[in-house]
């Protein structure tokens, strides 16, 4: 076992005494404190062969080696009077049980004044995390689109366009679902809503779960030009009345149909 390259500060070196008799102190705390019982004799005969070599007399070895093994073993370790009225320290650690009490043993060989707090290592706030859904920051200004599920087993492949000033989805999306709600209770005139409307004429239901924001758009023109370009390039799937297109260019339609074509 190895404990040291067997360099230390030789006793004829002209130091301080106390300081060479710290060193010679600390190395021997340093050795011992740490070894396991059963190593203590063999570990014990290798700091004194390491100090002899360094010229430091036998009998002031073997004091010390004997007053850090009484210590140790009291496991009353107080380096000065200073430390004994220090504060406590406060070390907070996870336990598991087998290892934490090692830990702590060994630490207080280090450091006798010391206090430990034990933690579970699965605090309820690691298990059950924060589960309030995250508020929606609203969004102003959007392109959507709401497909269409059909009835009965009848697929249907149309979905209605829409724009809105406002946040799609916290202030446009619930009108839609209150407005259809209406149909149920016997609401059932054709209305100048195109969605509506084809909920009613071919008895369809739409599909709020798949409420889709195509665009965030918050400028009004452009919002309105960019509803229209969607409705065109939806073409017929769109249920949108055709007058929501009129306000777009020719040239802008037959942008969109090349694009639709190589797309
Ligand atoms: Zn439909």
């Amino acid at each position: 076992m190895e404990i040291s390259s067997g360099r230390i500060l030789n006793d004829h070196s002209a130091h301080p005494a106390q300081m060479k008799q710290n060193i010679i102190k600390s190395f021997i705390k340093r050795n011992l404190k740490l070894t396991d019982d059963k190593y203590e004799k063999e570990i014990s005969l290798k700091i004194k062969r390491i100090l002899i070599e360094n010229n430091y007399p036998v009998k002031q070895i073997e004091k010390l080696i004997k007053d850090v093994l009484f210590q140790k073993h009291s496991n009353i370790i107080h380096n000065n009077n200073v430390q004994q009225n220090q504060d406590p320290k406060f070390v907070s650690l996870p336990y598991v049980k087998g290892l934490t009490e090692k830990i702590q043993y060994d630490m207080r060989n280090l450091e006798n004044n010391i206090k430990f707090g034990n933690q579970p290592l699965k605090k309820l706030n690691t298990i059950f995390t924060n589960t309030k859904t995250k508020m929606r920051v609203p969004k102003y200004g959007a392109c959507y689109l709401i497909p269409c599920k059909g009835n009965n087993g009848v697929q249907c492949s149309c979905c209605y366009i829409g724009e809105t000033k406002r946040d799609p989805i916290l202030d446009r999306l619930p009108e839609h679902v209150r407005k259809h709600k209406k149909i149920s209770n016997g609401i059932s005139n054709p209305t100048t809503d195109a969605c509506l409307n084809h909920a009613i004429i071919k008895k369809h239901n739409f599909d709020f779960e798949n409420f889709k924001v195509l665009d965030y758009v918050g400028n009004h023109f452009i919002r309105k030009d960019m509803e229209s370009l969607y409705i065109h390039k939806y073409g017929k799937s769109a249920v949108n009345f055709k007058v929501d297109t009129q306000n777009l260019g020719e040239s802008v339609k037959g942008v969109v149909q090349i694009f639709n074509k190589y797309s």
